[in-house]
């Protein structure tokens, strides 16, 4: 998810993709028992991942049932809330995308399952036009597929999808997923509860190499002053209650792609920025939404999906330059006197331009939603200010 890209807009020109391929093989070669021969490095960087390992696997697979024992008891009742499955995808290799939605229409009851929206967002891969409709036909009943005009960037396009979504809760997945054993029930249980309760599976590993799928251990969400997501350990209080390891997880922040909304909740804390570019920074825009406006954000160790990582995948100047932008965006609206922290490292941000948040301040305030101050003290008191801004204070 978003914590793996670390890209620095201003070198990205420099890079000579002749050397970076060539850099990438002699890394390739020091991983052991695995035959780099058959990799297509120009694919890998272009798909961020082994597309022979994917084509091999095809268009369905089952995956090892991660969950801990003590899931297995747990009772979800037939009558659940209904979902609709909302993927983005810009770009994605076939097969990792077909996988995703066989994945949810195999493991996923099919009187809960509303539908499977597809959101193809002006996608340039062949198989992804005409090939990708015809592959579809066997699942028409459920599956829907809108495509945007111009590349809206996966903010946008997710609230296209939920726009054109008629069951109750909304559940995103990133195109490159593969969800596990019962993974939708104990997401539909909780909101049923509580219908301002957000909550994100607890994401697998799916190895961009060899495309194995790998247990992730129990984490939470969080995110540093530079606005980067991260995972962080579970403190082992956290884990005390009645359902031990199973229980839910306080999330201070979410990965992004992979959650769980009621329908009418999204709609009623304002959705997503929509004033926000490409990629990027949504997912901790709406962590922040969700805690200070009266919601709650928690990840169910009990629901998995496995997410597959595309470490090798180059991004463009846009995207980052887009992740800046947005979070920019997040910083003017929701930070408080506490954005200073935003530009302790970044002094150039000051002066860069975000665009007009005045619609994004209107709906805080017409939430009544609560100071990044109260957020600090509750729900993330582990984020410091940085060591430079207390010696000024000090001062
Ligand atoms: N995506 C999209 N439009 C864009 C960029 C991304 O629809 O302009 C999709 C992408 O195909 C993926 C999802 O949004 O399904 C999340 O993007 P990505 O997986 O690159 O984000 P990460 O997992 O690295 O946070
Ligand atoms: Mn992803």
């Amino acid at each position: 998810m978003h914590e793996q890209y670390r890209v620095d807009p201003e070198q990205i020109p420099a890079i000579d993709p002749g050397d970076e391929l060539q850099e990438l093989k002699v890394s390739l070669q020091l991983l052991q028992n695995f035959n780099y021969s058959q990799l297509d490095l120009k694919k890998l960087t272009t798909y961020g991942f082994n597309t022979g390992a994917s084509r091999s696997l095809g268009k369905e697979r089952s995956v090892p049932d991660t969950r801990h024992k003590m899931c297995l008891n747990k009772f979800y009742p037939k009558n659940l809330p209904t979902a609709s499955v909302i993927i983005c995808f810009h770009n994605e290799e076939f097969y990792a995308l077909f996988r995703t939605i066989l994945s949810v229409i195999n493991l996923t009851p099919h009187h809960l399952l509303e539908e499977i929206i597809l959101v193809d967002d002006k996608s340039d891969f062949d198989d992804l036009k005409e090939n990708l409709y015809y592959q579809l036909d066997d699942y028409r009943e459920k599956v829907k597929l809108v495509r945007t005009n111009i590349r809206q960037g996966l903010i946008r396009a997710r609230m296209i999808g939920a726009s054109r979504a008629t069951g109750d809760v909304l559940v995103f997945l990133d195109s490159h997923c593969e969800v596990n054993r019962m993974w939708l029930e104990p997401l539909l249980l909780a909101i049923s509860k509580n219908s301002k309760m957000v909550v994100c599976p607890l994401i697998d590993v799916i190895d961009d190499l060899t495309l194995q799928y790998k247990p992730s251990p129990l984490v939470r969400g969080i995110f540093n002053w530079d606005l980067q997501f991260k995972w962080d350990n579970v403190y082992s209080y956290e884990m005390e209650g009645p359902e031990g390891l199973t229980g839910p997880i306080r999330s201070p922040a979410m990965a992004g792609g992979i959650f769980a909304i009621h329908k009418h909740y999204f709609n009623s804390i304002g959705q997503f920025d929509k004033g926000m570019e490409l990629w990027g920074g949504e997912n901790v825009e709406l962590s922040l939404r969700i805690w200070m406006c009266g919601g709650q954000l928690f990840i169910l160790p009990c629901s998995r999906v496995g997410h597959l990582t595309k470490g090798y995948l180059y991004r463009d100047w846009r995207l980052t330059k887009a992740l800046l932008y947005n979070n920019l965006r997040l910083t003017y609206v929701w930070l408080d006197d506490y954005k200073e922290q935003v530009f302790v490292n970044n002094p150039g941000l000051k002066f860069a331009n975000y665009g007009n948040i005045s619609e994004r301040i209107e709906l805080r305030k017409r939430l009544g939603c609560k100071s990044f101050q109260w957020y600090l003290d509750t729900v993330f008191p582990e984020l410091e200010p940085s060591p430079n801004k207390l010696m000024e204070a000090s001062q």
